[in-house]
């Protein structure tokens, strides 16, 4: 870990912006990271304070084995992607193990929580940042899984997790973003949706809740709202977890051989998984209209949990990487308080 000690965070000029200067080391150097920036608009009324300089964090990836090719950009659906034909077993850009994977989750892990200090010491000092992943799958598909095993890597107080079920009759009452509005991650944090606002895209069209031409209108309201997030500050990571029908049909089944797992399963989710045709084309109508620039989706593959958890712990990191996050400038004066404390040292230790 290489957190900045007070003193030697004072020897260290202030970077006026975030950015590490021609003399510092960027933080990442892979085409991911690069290919990401790119296609990132630059958040126009975020605010970001003055920080330390953002110097990547120091992690020991010793023996933990690196992709062939940045996974980001890989699971992104392009022109011609058709989630018909998805393998949900693949394991792209992964030529390692899932021992290797686990070697890499552990190194990874000690940086998403570095990192997400960081982010929320920004967010106490005056910032506006933070950062959404949106999970979707359907059930079995291992969206709890990624909670615990990725979320759970870091300071709990960092994070925001919400889940979205049937909507209450008051949601029902308001436009389908009012209850995401409301539980979007205060400035700082790491928000988790467990479904989301694309719940509205997808039973919402499969079952026909909403007349054609309102469903059709979410998709522009959608890209609309996300635009708005990633203009005030917020990075919006979207993750579709695809698992086969024959995997769910393993995970379910253990959901009802097991008594510890019973109260995971629900009948509803036979019904759900009788319309496995229809889910599929909802989900790839909203990969051909909501993979934005600003947004994209990452498709990714979830038969092996192993392989989803990592892919998703990659995406969180690289996330928060590329916001080049650093210690926040003190809003005081140090050697005032240092002294100031001095002066208290002695205090409640000797007997007056
Ligand atoms: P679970 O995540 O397994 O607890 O299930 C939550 C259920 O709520 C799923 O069947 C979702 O499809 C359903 N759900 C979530 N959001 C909506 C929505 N906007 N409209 C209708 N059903 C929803
Ligand atoms: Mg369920």
């Amino acid at each position: 870990m290489s957190k900045t000690e007070p003193d030697k965070a004072e020897e260290a000029k202030p970077s006026k912006g975030r950015r590490p200067g021609p003399d510092k080391p960027a933080p990442d150097k892979s085409t991911a990271a690069k290919a990401t920036k790119a296609t990132k608009p630059e958040p126009t009324d975020a605010v970001e304070p003055d920080v330390y300089t953002a110097d990547p964090v120091e992690v020991t990836r010793e023996g933990a084995k690196d992709w062939s090719e940045p996974v980001g950009p890989l699971l992104r659906p392009g022109d011609g992607f058709d989630l018909a034909t998805f393998d949900a077993g693949a394991t792209p850009g992964w030529d390692g193990s899932e021992k290797d994977a686990e070697r890499r989750m552990a190194a990874l892990g000690e940086e998403l929580s570095e990192l997400q200090e960081r982010l929320y010491a920004e967010g106490r000092s005056g910032g506006s940042r933070s950062v959404l992943l949106v999970l979707q799958g359907l059930d079995t598909s291992g969206k709890g899984g990624i909670a615990r095993h990725v979320l759970g890597m870091v300071d709990p107080q960092g994070v925001a997790l919400r889940s979205f079920g049937v909507p209450t009759l008051q949601e029902r009452e308001h436009h389908f973003l009012w209850r995401i509005r409301n539980a979007l991650p205060p400035t700082g944090r790491i928000g988790l949706f467990d479904r989301s606002h694309y719940e509205d895209v997808l039973v919402a069209v499969v079952d026909e809740l909403a007349p054609p031409e309102e469903l059709d209108a979410r998709y522009g309201e959608i890209n609309d709202f996300e635009a708005e997030l990633a203009g005030s500050g917020t990075t919006i990571v979207k993750v579709a977890l695809v698992i086969s029908p024959q995997e769910q049909y393993d995970r379910l089944h253990e959901r009802l051989e097991r008594p510890d797992k019973h109260w995971k399963f629900s009948v509803g989710d036979l019904a759900t998984r009788a319309k496995w045709p229809q889910y599929t084309q909802a989900y790839q109508r909203v990969f051909d209209r909501t993979s934005t620039e600003g947004a994209p989706w990452h498709v990714v593959p979830a038969d092996n949990k192993w392989f989803s958890r990592l892919v998703v712990t990659e995406l969180l990191t690289q996330a928060l990487r590329d916001l080049n996050l650093g210690w926040p400038v003190a809003d005081f004066d140090v050697d005032a308080a240092r002294a100031a404390l001095e002066e208290t040292k002695d205090q409640g230790t000797t007997a007056s």
